[in-house]
């Protein structure tokens, strides 16, 4: 209660106790995600509308650990039009199972936007594209990684235009480093997932990113997921069945990789053309920028900064 600490105390807000400053306004809650509810919440001294998530740490642990306060505090520091803003941090006290992410609030999701609308046309897909590589590559030089990049934590503001795409829980799955599902009922969708990730491998990086990238921009033409696996391996049969199931040509040392087999099937790469919507609107420059971010080889994918300096994105 009213000893809590804060883990970085905002100028303004160091008398008030965290439970009085930020009232919360609806019962039902935004939304859940991976690390639990988010709800609509209000700051009493700025009349500022925020959202509050709420986050559930597994039953064993031992209250929160100090390192994810301290991971948690950094990324109050991280500040771009393309990340949504972590506010303030909250944790009750030393052995409470409860901690507090106040967060600025935007709208909507990508999901929801894409529902309203119906469809996105070729310009806005290339606006969102680019402030989601923005807003990664911000990250990247940070060397922050989000490792769990999907469309329902991309959040759309329609309150300027073009709208702006807002990354959340950037940061967050280092923080706490136990496995996500722990956290929330919610199903953990794997459809976003590198395949270095799926296939086992255990010393990753900004690449897994960039696939997520790859994935989410190219949905935003189909409307439907390319790799919607209903497990890691149902996923990694998927992304086989349309990028042709990687050789050791392509990428080196995939065999070496804990769950690759050499008895997988060899499917051969099915043709970007041949997916509906993809050259209508991103044609052969978009095709081979998401392309480059769906490279198989990490090491041949492209950042996030090469992949801005695409003509896709540079040329008109
Ligand atoms: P997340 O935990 O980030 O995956 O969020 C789960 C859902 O909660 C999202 O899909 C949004 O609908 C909602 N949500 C999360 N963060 C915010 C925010 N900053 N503003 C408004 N809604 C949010």
């Amino acid at each position: 209660g009213k000893q809590g600490t804060r883990a970085a105390m905002e100028a303004d807000s160091t008398t008030v106790p965290f439970e009085e400053l930020y009232e919360r306004l609806e019962k039902k809650p935004l939304g859940e995600g991976t690390y639990g509810e988010v709800f609509k919440a209000r700051n009493t001294r700025t009349q500022e509308i925020v959202a509050l998530k709420r986050i559930k740490l597994d039953q064993e642990e031992e209250g929160m650990p100090s390192t994810a306060i301290r991971e948690i505090s950094l990324l109050k520091e991280l500040s771009h039009p393309n990340v949504v803003k972590l506010l303030d941090v909250y944790c009750a006290n030393a052995s409470s199972k409860k901690l507090y992410l106040v967060f600025e609030m935007v709208d909507m999701d990508l999901k929801r936007y894409v529902k309203t609308k119906g469809s996105l046309d070729a310009a806005t897909c290339k606006s969102f594209a680019l402030q989601l590589l923005e807003g990664v590559e911000c990250c990247h030089t940070k060397r922050i990684l989000h490792r769990d990049l999907k469309p329902q934590n991309l959040l759309i503001s329609t309150k300027s235009n073009p709208p702006a795409l807002k990354i959340a829980d950037f940061g967050l799955a280092r923080a706490f480093l136990t496995p996500v599902p722990k956290y929330t009922h919610e199903v953990v969708t794997v459809w976003y997932r590198s395949p270095e990730i799926l296939l086992g491998s255990t010393l990753y990086s900004v690449p897994v990113d960039i696939w997520s990238c790859g994935a989410i921009i190219a949905e935003m033409a189909t409307l439907s997921p390319l790799f919607p696996g209903d497990s890691e391996i149902d996923t990694i049969f998927r992304i086989f069945r349309k990028l042709g199931t990687p050789t050791e040509q392509e990428w080196k040392g995939v065999h070496a990789l804990p769950d690759m087999k050499q008895s997988f099937p060899k499917w051969q790469h099915r043709g970007w053309e041949k997916i509906p919507r993809m050259h209508e609107i991103f044609g052969p420059l978009g095709i081979s920028v998401i392309a480059d971010m769906l490279k198989y080889d990490p090491k041949e994918r492209i950042s996030a900064r090469r992949a801005l300096q695409h003509p896709y994105f540079v040329g008109q």
